[in-house]
């Protein structure tokens, strides 16, 4: 196992291209660190350059104390697991996975070489299907494949390339249970990419936000969702996303679309002395008011919005409030939904109640909502405030 080091690491592809600018990381031993980030952010290249299958243009990468920008792929001792499993067809579940081992010839003997490929495939629930082709098995069962050749390898560290998002909703969640357990068994440095929010949230004991080559922020899951560094990391992380409202000061009070806030000292040190913001408030933050206890109420604000649609998914109630938002943030709310592949919703609130809540579409109902929830973002740096 192994430390993987990174300081101001830089990627100019041939045509001039730099994906990846001068990213500085440190990945403790045993850690299971998640790139994850919008398309072209530059997560496939930060991982492929450690493995060793890009060259690094600038910067340093070590993995465990060693300077690696010059080393062989073959010489850093890494197992790399595939989006799309790079299985041989032609061998067996047995050889696939005794492949990596038969290739450091004569480095292992054959009894060696059954005791390791046994081991993972008992590991991996795959000791029923030594025998078979990659054909013969599902995706789930080919996925499982290609982690016994990583594992089998005992090597210093694993890097996963999208390796569920070939797998269908209910076998990613399976996946991704089995790929956690695992990692907490054998406790090796992983290193995981991913676009996917949950595998981001749920895997990692922390999870780097990458844009346009650059961290944005590295932290943990709860670090991530309770306080983002800026809009970028707020609108990226959860689901469905923060909202966003246009807030203005006047007096005493910020105004949203929806909702007016009386300033308390918090929001007054983040405000300085700007007269608008934008607020950020989580889904998560509202409330039914008509279902919450009086005492609970007092804690927070209460107001009424005109409900346009609900949805109602058994654990949860969704319930969409369209606003209108303001000239002076729109164009910095686009440029955010244009980074965000867009995802954001801009002009409606979502709010997520409790799935007993009697309100439905086409209400006017009570919400409620804790203002310390509330974040406050600068509109034209889109730094967090709060
Ligand atoms: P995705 O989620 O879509 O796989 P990613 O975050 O993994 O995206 P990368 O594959 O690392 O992104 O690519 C980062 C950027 O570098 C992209 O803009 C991509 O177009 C560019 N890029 C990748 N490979 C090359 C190359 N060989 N030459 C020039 N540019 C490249």
């Amino acid at each position: 196992m192994a430390s993987i080091t990174m300081n101001n690491v830089v990627k100019t592809y041939p045509d001039g291209f730099t994906a990846v600018k001068g990213i500085d990381m440190e990945i403790a031993d045993g850690e299971f660190v998640i790139l994850v980030g919008p398309s072209g952010c530059g997560k496939s290249t930060l991982l492929r350059m450690i493995v060793g299958l890009e060259d690094i243009t600038d910067g340093e990468m070590r993995i465990a104390d060693e300077v690696v920008n010059d080393k062989a792929p073959r010489d850093r001792d890494l197992a790399m697991v595939f989006q799309n499993y790079a299985l041989y067809p032609h061998l067996t579940v047995y050889e696939n996975i005794a492949f990596p081992l038969r290739l450091a010839k004569g480095k292992f003997t054959d009894q060696e070489i059954d005791e390791r490929v046994r081991r993972a495939s008992t590991l991996l629930e795959l000791d029923e299907h030594l025998e078979r082709k990659p054909a013969n098995l599902s995706g789930g069962q080919r996925q499982r494949v290609a982690m016994g050749r990583a594992i089998v390898r005992q090597a210093q560290a694993f890097l996963f390339d999208e390796p569920l998002s070939n797998l269908d909703a209910k076998l990613r969640g399976q996946m991704r249970t089995e790929i956690a357990r695992l990692q907490r068994t054998l406790a090796t440095t992983t290193v995981y990419v991913t676009h996917d929010q949950t595998e981001a949230m749920t895997l990692g004991d922390r999870v780097c936000v990458l844009r346009h080559g650059e961290i944005q922020q590295m932290a943990s899951p709860r670090g991530l969702y309770e306080q983002p560094v800026n809009l970028f990391v707020a609108g990226f992380i959860g689901s469905p996303p923060m909202n966003f409202l246009p807030g203005e000061v006047q007096g005493g009070t910020l105004h949203t679309p929806v909702v007016d806030i009386p300033l308390d000292d918090r929001m007054r040190r983040a405000l300085g002395d700007r007269s608008l913001v934008i607020v950020g408030v989580r889904p998560d933050a509202f409330e039914d008011a008509d279902t919450l206890p009086a005492q609970d109420r007092d804690k927070g604000l209460t107001f009424p919005v005109d409900v346009d649609v609900t949805e109602w998914l058994g654990e949860v109630l969704y319930a969409y409030i369209p606003f209108e938002t303001h000239d002076a943030v729109r164009d910095k709310l686009e440029e955010l939904d244009r980074d965000l592949d867009g995802e954001g919703m801009r002009t409606q609130l979502v709010v997520a109640l409790d799935s007993l809540s009697p309100v439905r579409a086409g209400d006017t109902a009570d919400l409620w909502f804790d203002p310390s929830k509330l974040h406050m973002f600068d509109p034209e740096t889109g730094d967090n405030l709060t």
